[in-house]
Order: C-alpha cells, then structure tokens, then sequence
C-alpha cells in the first residue's frame, strides 16, 4: 500500500474504531482463504477486534481439503518404479491413511519437492525414463500453473509427465457450505488472489442468492481490517452485496489470460473436498484434449480403504464448525512436527496457524 507507519496506525484505529461502533451485535465472519488465516494471526487482528467479532476460518486451505484417498493414490505411484512424484512441500507430510510421502521418501521413494509445475516438466525432460506425476493441488490460483506446465509439455514433446489433478474451486464450496444447517456466517472475507483469477462475478451470488455480504479483501493487515469494517458497515445497514477492497489487484474481469489457459487444459468436474465430501462442479479435471496427462487415466492406480484419521476433526475446522483448540488432540497428539491431520501440516491450515499463533478467540 505504501503508506508511512503513522498512515497505517491512522488508518487502522479507524477502522477498529469503526467496527466497535457498527458492530451492535455478535458477528460471525468468516475468512475464506488459509492466507487470510495467517494474515490474522501474525498481524494480531483478532486481539485490536471487539469481543463480539468473530473470525472464523473455512475451506480455504487447498492442502486442508483434499482428501486422504488422494493423498493414499500419491502414495501408491510413490512406490512404483521408475516413477517420480513432485509436490509443493506441504504435501509430502500431510498423513493418508497409512503413510505420507515424506516417510515413503526415506524408505526409497523418488519423491521430489518442487516450488512450480514447470519444474515437474523438466524433471521429465531430464529423466526420460521414468514417469514424473505432479501433484496438482490448489484453487483457481495455482490450476493456470499447472494447464501452463501441461501445455509447455506438449510443445516440448514431453511424453512421460502426468497430472494427478485435486484442483478446486471455490465459489461451488461455498455453496455446499452454506446450505449446511449447521452454518452460521454473516460475512465473508474473500480470498483476493484467486478473485484475481475469477474476478468478482463467480462470487456475486454468494449477495445475490444467499443475502450474505462479502468483500474481496486483500493479505495486509489494514487490507483485513478494512475488509472487516466493509462487511460490519453492510451488516449494519441491512444490506447484502459484494465489495472489492483489493482493486489495486483484482480487476472486475481477474484475468482472463489466466482463464484461457486454464480452460484450454481443464473441464470443471465433481470434487471430493475434506470435510464435506463430493461438490459437484467443484474441479477441475484434464479435458478430452489433454487427458493423457491424466495420471489416474494413462497410468491406473487401485486403491481402496482410505480413511480419515481417528479422531481429526479438520473437517469440522474447515467447515467453521469447531475451532482447533476444540479438538482433543490440538497440541497434545497433533503437533507440526506429528500432525494427524492435514490443518495442522499445511503453513494455511487452520489447526497450524492456532498452534504456532496461539492466543486467537
Ligand atoms: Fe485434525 Fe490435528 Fe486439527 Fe485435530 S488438531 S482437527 S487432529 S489436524
């Protein structure tokens, strides 16, 4: 944002002042995105806040949502021959239902941690005798990424990499969240990197159908804060709309650009999330064109029994059911260094950010 030290404090006892004031009721807010859950805590929102607002987090952490039977399938290529699996680096602790990769690695997988899909492709190029799978997990922000990467693989003539594709997106999880009984969200803080993907109109309806305010929110602490104070002026005055407070980076239209390429590769499909199970239309899958990059089609894998871990109540977290500390093994058997579920492995996830955080409402 560029403003002086005193701009910020300025500006920043403004908008607490302003939500102390518009906020005569208690409020559930609900921040969407496992960058917004970290933004909180490091910054202290939480603490400068009145008492009757809440933060709550949701479905917003990719590593969080995605299941254990995906994780047990990582781990079964993990053991072929002659096969490399590449992941973001949180992917390689969180626990399936028997095993992560991390442990498979120390018992001789080829297990690889890479910071971009393009990495996964020259990993192929140079070893082209062994079948490289990326782990493509993420919202609408990483997915153009990955149909980038399956692309340059194609003009590089790269035959032996593959997808194992657990793209999400997220307005389709919203809408299984709130037609849950169970929830209770008078605003949404809205992840402002992947609205930079969507733009605003994938998200209108969460005003328009559901009457629920919403606001585009950007990762600074003022950005939060008055992300805050948008959605306690609208709860205030009765209205239900969605607002940008990121226009310095999200454009009503996001990007396009991103958009095609990522609709070039991709085709929205059914997706298990964690915590709530099949979402129709809340995928994305490799389309006709590309699906032998399909690793789950090119390269079929069985696996059967995958269970949640006993006991992990990540699925509650992530549906802003329960806060990590209302889970028996908060701090106790889940640890980062043993986490039992994923919201405790992930640097966004929920039950992590808690531990390392502490002191949150
Ligand atoms: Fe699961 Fe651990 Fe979080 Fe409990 S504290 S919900 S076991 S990840």
């Amino acid at each position: 944002m560029n403003l002086k030290t005193e701009e910020i404090q300025k500006a920043a006892a403004y908008f607490t002042a302003g939500i102390e004031r518009l906020a005569d009721g208690p409020l559930r807010i609900m921040e969407v995105c496992g960058t917004h859950t970290v933004a909180i805590f490091r910054a202290g929102i939480r603490q400068v806040l009145p008492d009757n607002v809440e933060l709550v987090s949701g479905p917003g952490c990719p590593v969080c949502v995605t299941p254990n039977e995906y994780l047990d399938t990582a781990v079964a290529y993990s053991r072929r021959p002659d096969t490399v699996i590449a992941t973001f680096g949180d992917m390689m602790k969180v626990p399936g239902t028997s095993s992560t990769l991390l442990a498979e690695k120390a018992g001789g997988a080829d297990v690889r941690m890479v910071y971009s899909p393009l990495e996964a492709v020259q990993i192929a190029q140079d070893n082209p005798g062994k079948r490289v799978i990326f782990l493509a997990v993420g919202f609408e922000t990483t997915a153009p990424t990955a149909a980038a990467a399956v692309l340059a693989a194609v003009a590089a003539g790269v035959k032996n990499f593959f997808l194992l594709t657990a793209h999400k997106l997220v307005p389709p999880a919203l809408t299984a969240l709130l037609c849950l009984p169970e929830t209770k969200v008078d605003g949404f803080l809205l992840p402002g990197h992947v609205c930079a993907i969507t733009g605003i109109k994938p998200f209108e309806f969460l005003a328009a159908e559901f009457g629920v305010p919403s606001v585009i929110a950007g990762f600074e602490a003022l950005d939060i804060l008055q992300g805050v104070y948008m959605l306690a002026k609208q709860i205030h005055t009765g209205q239900a709309q969605l607002k940008n407070q990121y226009r310095r980076i999200v454009p009503a239209d996001g990007n396009p650009v991103a958009r095609r390429v990522m609709e070039q590769v991709f085709t929205v499909s059914h997706a298990s999330w964690r915590g709530f199970g099949k979402i129709p239309d809340s995928g994305l899958n490799l389309n006709e064109r590309f699906r032998h990059f399909d690793a789950l089609h090119a390269l079929p894998v069985e696996v059967t029994g995958s269970q949640e871990s006993a006991g992990c109540r990540c699925g509650e977290v992530l549906r802003g059911k329960i806060k990590p500390p209302e889970c028996p093994h908060f701090g106790r058997s889940c640890t980062p260094e043993n986490p039992v579920g994923s919201c405790m492995v992930s640097v966004e996830g929920s039950c992590a950010a808690w531990f390392k955080y502490g002191a949150g409402r």
